[in-house]
């Protein structure tokens, strides 16, 4: 056996900024948090390349002096906690003193800071962990850290790193839960030059427009109550909101954004009873309780907490998500209802008379309801040029609409009879069909049925980029989040 060496600093520093800065979106988290503990209200990131090449962030926060500037860069420096039992009250996001050293050491870093006591802000450049520069400088009270070239010198990492617009998506998805769980910080996010979210601090309504789109108001609860010493704030999605995967579910602990199994599976099994196959719930909620009930000392990127007591937990959070989405009474001092506001998809100008504003939900209505239904003939208008076109297209579209109809349920039928030597004995309540094979008694929910024979009809046309497209007669507004702009770009043909 070889001798055993004590490492350098410098070497151990790279070893273990793995745990803290793995990608690009885990060094803008950590810079992000140390900002919001600094107590900025104002925060600004900027990133280039999917923060391979650059990441610089700007807050308004206190600052750091001049004098402690090469301490923030050294391991274990934490101004957060000074004792051991500071980590059973830890009302920070930051206590390890491990970001600054871990980022320092695998990147070109700058900081530029400046408190309220100095004249003058002071800057620090550091390139693989060694201090290159550092000197006076001008600029305005609080924090600019710069961050350039990410794991230029540990090539392994550089290696694992995704496309630039990739990394850049899970920045955008890490920022869009700072707004959310921060409503009261005014952050601007650009990637190359573009903004891609603008919040202002004016509070989680606002927060929650600015990362989902102004209809996801109107399709939630707004909570605000408290129970076992817990608070409880947030936005639930309604009966009939409800997403494709597990992407649009966020909780904050006391401002932190958390994976826990404990909260996520309490909301699941409220929402149940009212969710199809497949579906999840959306939530943003923010928990809030007393410090000495969680520990965040789990993991080094903190994103997993324990909690003394998960039973109280789960069944604080499973009653009061059950409350609101079974109507109880109680769930009145609960649920507050939202500001009614203009539509946001009401148009100024209109050729169509009678026009509603829409808005997409799951009941979506079939393409020619929606399109006709508010359209009434009123010759006095010198429209009528359109109203005969859209007569003709009406009748046109009804038909295939009605043909298409009648294939399909004589095929579902057929599917359905062949598939599995299935005998139709009858149909019940309009809905269930019945059916026996042998020892087996069958209820079909039909529409269910007939839903899943298009999705699975969907899904291989689109698998097989076979599926016919047209344009829409009249252009329909989709709003989406950032995460689904981008998943739409990847597939769109
Ligand atoms: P931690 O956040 O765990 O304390 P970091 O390595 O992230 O460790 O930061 C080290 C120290 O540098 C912090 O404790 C804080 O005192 C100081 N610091 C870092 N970023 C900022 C900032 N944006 N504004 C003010 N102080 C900061
Ligand atoms: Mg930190």
């Amino acid at each position: 056996m070889s001798k055993i060496n004590l490492l350098s600093s410098k070497i151990y520093n790279r070893i273990s900024a793995g745990e803290v800065v793995d990608r690009p979106y885990s060094v803008v988290k950590e810079l992000v948090e140390n900002s919001i503990d600094a107590g900025a209200t104002s925060i600004n990131i900027d990133i280039e390349n999917g923060g391979i090449s650059s990441i610089v962030i700007t807050d308004n926060g206190s600052g750091i002096e001049k004098s402690e500037l090469k301490k923030a860069i050294l391991p274990h420096a934490t101004s957060k906690i000074s004792s051991l039992k500071d980590l059973d009250n830890i009302c920070s996001l930051g206590f390890r003193g491990e970001a600054l050293a871990s980022i320092a050491s695998v990147s070109k870093l700058k900081i530029e800071s400046k408190t309220e006591n100095q004249n003058i802000g002071a800057f620090i450049l550091v390139e693989g962990g060694e201090i290159i520069d550092s000197s006076d400088c001008g600029c305005s009270v609080g924090t600019t850290v710069t961050v350039k070239t990410l794991f230029y010198n540990t090539p392994a990492r550089e290696k694992f790193l995704r496309s630039s617009r990739s990394e850049e998506s899970d920045i955008s998805s890490t920022v869009a839960r700072f707004i959310l769980g921060n409503p009261n910080i005014a952050f601007k996010y650009t990637a190359d030059g573009k903004t891609i979210y603008q919040s202002f601090g004016d509070g989680l309504e606002s927060a929650m427009v600015n990362v989902y789109g102004p209809d996801v108001i109107s399709d939630c609860f707004f909570i605000d109550t408290q129970k076992n010493g817990f608070t409880i704030k947030g936005y639930l999605g309604k009966h009939h909101f409800t997403k494709g995967n597990r992407s649009h579910q966020t909780v904050f602990i006391n401002g932190r954004y958390v994976v826990n199994q404990t909260i996520s599976s309490a909301i699941s099994n409220a929402y149940s009873s009212y969710l199809m196959k497949h579906r999840y719930p959306f939530y943003v909620l923010n928990v809030s309780m007393p410090t000495s009930t969680v520990d965040i000392n789990v993991h080094p990127n903190k994103l997993e907490v324990r909690f003394s007591n998960n039973q109280i937990v789960y069944g604080t959070i499973y009653s009061v998500v059950s409350k609101v989405l079974d109507g109880i009474s109680e769930a009145l001092n609960i649920v507050t209802p939202p500001v009614q506001k203009e539509p946001f998809f009401k148009q100024e100008k209109s050729n169509i008379p009678n026009e509603k504003p829409y808005n997409f939900t799951s009941q979506t209505p079939s393409f020619s309801s929606f399109l006709f239904s508010d359209i009434k003939p009123q010759p006095q208008q010198d429209n009528s040029q359109e109203l005969d076109i859209f007569a003709e297209n009406k009748a046109y579209i009804e038909k295939i609409e009605k043909e298409r109809q009648q294939t399909k349920e004589t095929q579902e039928q057929l599917i359905i009879a062949t598939e599995q030597n299935l005998k139709f004995i009858g149909q019940a309540l309009n809905t269930f069909l019945i059916l026996e094979d042998g020892q087996d008694l069958y209820l079909v929910d039909q529409h269910a049925a007939h839903e899943r024979l298009l999705f699975d009809k969907l899904i291989s046309l689109t698998n097989n980029k076979k599926f016919a497209s047209q344009p829409l007669l009249i252009p329909f507004v989709l709003n989406v989040n950032n995460e689904e702009f981008d998943f739409i770009n990847q597939n769109i043909f």
